[in-house]
């Protein structure tokens, strides 16, 4: 399998090379946020307990999204690999990943970080605010708390794969074609 975690923080443009990459890698997209999201539309219980802390831009506790994650991955049969999108955000998330991929015999083959300085950040997000119709793209306080939280609790994830040597850097502005003719580079390559 070929299994990459797409990392960065919120409004880096994770799932938009998310598409890029499952289109030419034909890879399974497994993007949390986009898997609460459903679940809130559908009104579910567990959209309900995500809705508070994604509300307030933190994020849902670890073995919340860990169950959920292992549910996606029991339920799609036969992918040839998957593109982890905003998942994992903590270090003990990045460790049941491993655990997880351990019963198919596999393992996270690398890891890209979408890097982009914070004042782009918070642009970007503002203006997906306009037509996302997310509530946590909408206020600056949300988007701030959301890019703290990433510094606070994700970053570490960074340095969890750079210990395995997986982690690769990406700079993460400029022509969205001209980023995923990078990012296409390293996953040739692994
Ligand atoms: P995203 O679409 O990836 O920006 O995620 C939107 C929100 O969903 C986040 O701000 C969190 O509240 C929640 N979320 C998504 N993925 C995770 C995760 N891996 N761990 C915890 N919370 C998450």
């Amino acid at each position: 399998m070929l299994n990459i975690v797409l990392f960065g923080p919120p409004g880096a443009g994770k799932g938009t090379q998310s598409e890029n990459i499952i289109e030419k890698f034909n890879l399974t997209h497994l993007s949390t946020g986009d898997l609460f999201r459903k679940h809130l539309g559908e009104g579910t219980d567990l959209g309900k307990l995500a809705q508070k802390y994604m509300d307030d831009g933190n994020l849902v506790p670890d073995s919340v999204v860990i169950d959920m994650v292992k549910d996606k991955i029991a339920s799609t049969s036969g992918a040839k690999g998957f593109i982890f999108d905003g998942f994992p955000r903590t270090v003990p998330q990045a460790e049941a990943l491993d655990t997880m991929l351990k019963e198919f015999d596999s393992d996270i083959s690398g890891m890209i970080a979408l890097d982009v300085p914070d004042d782009e950040l918070r642009t970007r997000l503002l203006e997906r605010g306009k037509t996302s119709g997310r509530a946590d793209d909408q206020n600056v306080d949300k988007i701030n708390n959301r890019i703290q939280v990433y510094k606070d609790e994700t970053i570490p994830v960074a340095e969890f794969y750079e210990k395995q040597g997986k982690f690769n850097k990406i700079h993460g502005v400029g022509s969205i074609e001209g980023i995923f003719g990078e990012i296409s580079t390293v996953i040739e390559k692994l």
